[in-house]
């Protein structure tokens, strides 16, 4: 069995649901052991200009939310579940190992779904199993 892989993307998405008050995004994120502690706030406003064009502009030091590995797998056996999808391609077959200055990105066959795209019956049976 091959471990989930999750992006910061996927922490802060999970930190942003577990913490459960609209409009609070999650702008910080540190490792704790096996363990994520995600950093946000409800954003005061965006960016109007500079770099950070675009982006929410947060005021004081926000919320942690811990989020831990378990949490992590149930999001990933959660989304199997419901959409049939394989977790770290999203249904793609096809699972980002890189990026080269002529080609672009660099793809190859997802290894958790061996390029099907499909999640695995086994992560949906016995979800427990690489815990
Ligand atoms: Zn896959």
């Amino acid at each position: 069995m091959i471990d989930y892989r999750f992006s910061i993307n996927d922490i802060m998405k999970a930190a942003e649901n577990k913490h459960g008050i609209k409009g609070w995004q999650a702008h910080s994120w540190e490792r704790c052991g096996k363990d994520s502690i995600v950093t946000g706030d409800i954003p005061i406003g965006v960016f109007k200009s500079g770099s950070r064009k675009g982006e929410s502009k947060f005021k004081g030091k926000g919320q942690k939310v811990i989020i831990t590995k378990d949490e992590l797998i149930k999001v990933a056996i959660e989304y199997e579940t419901t959409t049939g999808k394989c977790w770290d391609c999203h249904g793609t077959g096809q699972e980002l190992v890189g990026w080269d200055k002529s080609e672009g990105s660099i793809y190859r066959s997802c290894q958790r779904c061996q390029g099907t795209g499909e999640a695995a019956k086994a992560a949906i049976y016995s979800p427990k199993e690489n815990i």
